[in-house]
């Protein structure tokens, strides 16, 4: 199955990318990850455009995105969680694989404002808390694997507000050129899981 999770920042794609992959054998692939995990002059590159919450040039995302489609790891499909995020990324994507379906996670800006300005990311296994919707049980210890947990950079008001921008105007189209299911990600992670499951077995 090759999945794509859209939603505003903060709607739990990563979140549902990790737990739907585990449960369907299948590889999640987190554009945002890829980006921040980047090593040397590149990741200088990429950090000028993580830190003011722009989008970085489609080449570089592209090609990251494109070896890891192509990789064993993910020869049984994948969930893309932040790729494809405009229109230009979406014709790159379809020139190398087929897409089944795309889940959309929908929260409405003011919620997705609240998460994010509360969320905790792990630094070592990129694991997501909240610190009030999901708390981690020891104060900035990760419950999976132990790291230190960290604020994004990018989880400042006014990249919040250029991020959900840019998603507005330029990822929401995606939604009307795949035919595209809406979750309800207001919901508890459990049950945000179970409509995805349900979705994707009919
Ligand atoms: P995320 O972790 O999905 O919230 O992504 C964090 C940041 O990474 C975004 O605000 C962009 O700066 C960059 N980014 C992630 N995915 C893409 C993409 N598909 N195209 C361009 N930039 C991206």
């Amino acid at each position: 199955m090759k999945l794509i999770f859209i939603g505003p920042q903060a709607s739990g794609k990563g979140t549902q990318g990790k737990i739907i992959a585990s449960k369907l054998g299948l590889c999640h692939i987190s554009a945002g990850d890829l980006l921040r995990n980047s090593k040397g002059k590149l990741k200088e590159k990429i950090d000028y455009y993580l830190t003011k919450g722009k989008l970085v040039p489609p080449i570089i995302i592209f090609n990251m995105i494109k070896e890891k489609i192509e990789s064993s790891e993910c020869k049984n499909g994948f969930i893309l969680d932040g790729f494809p995020r405009s229109m230009d990324q979406v014709e790159m994507l379809e020139k190398v694989v087929k897409i089944d379906k795309v889940i959309e996670i929908y929260i409405p800006d003011n919620i997705a404002i609240k998460r994010l300005v509360s969320r905790l990311n792990c630094e070592k296994c990129n694991a997501v808390f909240n610190t009030i919707t999901n708390p981690p049980k020891k104060q900035e210890i990760c419950d999976i694997c132990g790291g230190k947990l960290y604020r994004r950079k990018d989880d400042t008001e006014l990249a919040i507000k250029e991020r959900l921008k840019i998603y507005h105007r330029e990822t929401e189209d995606i939604l009307h050129k795949f035919d595209s299911i809406r979750i309800n990600g207001q919901q508890k992670i459990e049950k945000v899981t179970e409509d995805i499951l349900k979705e994707l077995k009919e």
